[in-house]
């Protein structure tokens, strides 16, 4: 392990809390150090408060922040001798500790403070650092972890036996710390949870987390339980349809629609392999505050029946034990493993299920090699209960607030590159669904660098090519929800007489047979989302009031609508709607140059203004205007309505 400590880098922060936040984002770099909000680090600062008096402050990172990202505004300042009084306290339960860290901040808009802020402030050094090393728990979940430990650091750091983060472990670490740190004192390890570093400069308590760690990943390596020696894995990915079909289950258990993102790589489905992966996957978490992401274990194989009884036998045998009634969780897996497919992570929205398998594939690591050292054992049922149905998490199901309607659903948008389609992705994503963008264009692969979005460039009208984009798209999302059904071409004007068959056959062939093979092939997985399928069709104004040199067009929107009026015919009995929009004069898409605007509008001898507006109602209909029509018919608002055909076009004496 190598310290990322840059001169220059350091350079450009000149104060402490400036370089808190350079070494805190510096472990949070290191994924093997922490995941995901995990971890935290402190500085002690004296600041005169508005008396212009000395006020000594611990400023310690606020829950909600990621270390690799945070910044000034993600640490607390929390007044230090009222945090040292109350690890004085015989006891204080995890809701008055939290209301004492949240009242005694001089910063009433900061975050709330990490509930090892106590810890924190008892440590007498001005920087502290803690982690949750993988190197760490792979030694510590052992069954002779503590011997281990002691072994390769000698009286250089105090080992803490577990107990559960909150006041008590704070208190335990004051007195033990008190006690036993010397002079030579560099650490403190935190038995099957993680490690503590401190010193007077945030420098050298960062190296020193550097140091202690790699002496760690030594002594694996030394012990021969380093690299972990695997097999070439048997792929034997699942369908979509069953992949589809697991997601629709699982989402019947918990309640809502979920995703469900597959790791199908060489490491992951030769963990799925492992010919131990029975009792290896059935331990427990790596560090306890996983099991807020993982469940205590994944689920091997598919038997979703037998994982929930299971997990109903857990609470109800834990909650038992507990001092206060429990509420239970939905008894779901978030981790899957299928011994062909790989690690499927389950999560509320994508980016939840990718930090569930951020943190199974570095609990993969973990398990192999404390394996290889002699055998992993993680914490009990008990303290992994405790940890998930700590009073602090079930305080945050009690208050956690309005979701987006589309979270933990999945769109797949054509044409998604530009124009009507691109502003669907973006109504889309902002309704909390994960979006499939395909464009032929490749651009649509950077449009957006976001977990919830997956670009891919598609040739509509090559059927194996869309199958293959659908495919990828059941791998990375779990399923299918909505379809909008965008891409089309509109040539520019053409009369009867002259139109040529190539040029009529390349209309038909994009605006109306593509969406015939896109509609086959989504059909088996639109069926098996969780809340019904919907299919949201871009029609045309030209299908109701045509236009003279617009006869490919119109004849291949009209056509694409009569598919599209009897296919919610024939899918109704799957439940699945299908409604079509008809946009007219979207003049904010590609096909509308500035230049082609003024000749329209000169041919009809009026201002721009005035021809984008030539409508009943003289609204100017933009891009955005059919999105949000396209979000409407995939929602509740249409939850009862199928082949209807609605107008949008500010009201046209043709069609009315
Ligand atoms: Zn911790």
């Amino acid at each position: 392990m190598k310290s990322l400590w840059d001169d220059a880098e350091a350079s450009q922060y000149t104060d402490d809390l400036g370089l808190r936040v350079y070494t805190s984002q510096l472990l949070g770099r290191d994924a093997s150090l922490v995941l995901h909000g995990g971890g935290n680090t402190s500085v002690k600062i004296t600041e005169p408060n508005i008396f212009g008096e000395d006020h000594d402050l611990l400023y310690v990172k606020g829950s909600g922040w990621d270390l690799e990202t945070i910044d000034r505004p993600g640490f607390a300042p929390v007044s230090l001798d009222h945090l040292i009084r109350l690890a004085e306290l015989p006891s204080l339960s995890d809701p008055d500790m939290v209301n004492e860290l949240r009242s005694n901040m001089t910063n009433a808009s900061a975050p709330t403070p990490s509930v090892e802020a106590i810890l924190h402030a008892t440590l007498p050094f001005k920087f502290v650092d803690h982690t949750h090393a993988d190197a760490i728990v792979t030694i510590t979940n052992n069954p002779e972890g503590k011997k281990r430990i002691q072994e390769i650091y000698g009286d250089r750091v105090v080992i803490i036996d577990y107990i559960m983060p909150g006041f008590d472990l704070a208190r335990l670490c004051a007195e033990q710390f008190a006690k036993e740190a010397h002079a030579g004192t560099e650490g403190m390890v935190l038995l099957n949870h993680g490690i503590f570093s401190f010193a007077d400069t945030a420098k050298e308590s960062y190296e020193r987390m550097i140091k202690l760690v790699g002496e760690a990943e030594d002594y694996l390596k030394n012990q021969n339980a380093w690299d972990v020696s695997s097999n070439p894995p048997k792929i034997v990915e699942k369908t979509s349809v069953a992949l589809s079909q697991l997601r629709r289950e699982i989402s019947q258990v918990i309640g809502r629609p979920v995703i469900l993102m597959s790791d199908s790589s060489d490491k992951a489905i030769t963990f799925a392999q492992h010919e131990k992966i029975n009792t290896l996957a059935s331990q427990g978490p790596a560090t306890p505050d996983h099991v807020i992401r993982t469940k205590q274990l994944p689920m091997i194989g598919d038997n979703i029946e037998a994982y929930t009884q299971a997990y109903k036998k857990y609470f109800t045998e834990n909650s038992a034990l507990a001092k206060d009634e429990k509420t239970m969780l939905d008894p779901a897996p978030r981790v899957i493993i299928d011994s062909g497919h790989g690690i499927i992570g389950v999560g509320k929205s994508a980016k939840d299920a990718k930090i569930v398998l951020d943190i199974f594939d570095h609990t993969i690591d973990v398990i192999l090699r404390a394996d290889q050292l002699s055998e992993y054992q993680a914490l009990s049922s008990k303290d992994i209960f405790d940890m998930e149905y700590w009073v602090l998490e079930q305080a945050k199901l009690k208050k956690s607030g309005s979701s987006p309607e589309f979270l933990g659903e999945v769109a797949l948008v054509t044409g998604a590159g530009s124009g009507i389609g691109k502003a669907c992705v973006d109504a889309l994503l902002a309704q909390g669904a994960a979006v499939v963008a395909l464009d032929i264009n490749s651009d649509v692969e950077t449009l957006y660098a976001s977990e919830n979005f997956l670009g891919l460039a598609c040739d509509i009208t090559d059927e194996a090519q869309f199958q293959e984009c659908l495919d990828i798209a059941v791998r990375v999302f779990g399923g299918l929800d909505m379809l909008v059904l965008n891409a089309g071409m509109f040539p520019g004007g053409c009369e009867v007489a002259e139109m040529s068959t190539s040029l009529w056959r390349d209309v038909m062939a994009v605006n109306l047979d593509a969406n015939l093979n896109i509609l086959k092939a989504a059909h088996p997985i639109l069926t098996l989302s969780p809340n019904q399928g919907r299919v949201a069709v871009i029609g045309s104004k030209n299908v109701t009031a045509p236009g003279p040199g617009a006869a490919a067009y119109s004849a291949s929107k009209a056509a694409l609508t009569q598919l599209c009026r009897i296919t919610a015919m024939e899918w109704g009995r799957d439940g699945i709607r299908v409604n079509i929009v008809h946009p007219d004069a979207v003049f904010d898409t590609g096909i509308w140059t500035e230049e082609v605007l003024e000749a329209r509008a000169k041919h009809y001898g009026m201002t721009i203004e005035a021809y984008k507006t030539k409508n009943i109602l003289g609204a100017e209909i933009k891009s955005s205007d059919v999105a949000d029509m396209v979000v409407a018919m995939c929602g509740k608002l249409f939850s009862k309505t199928t082949a209807a055909q609605v107008p949008l076009d500010g009201g046209n004496d043709r069609v009315l």
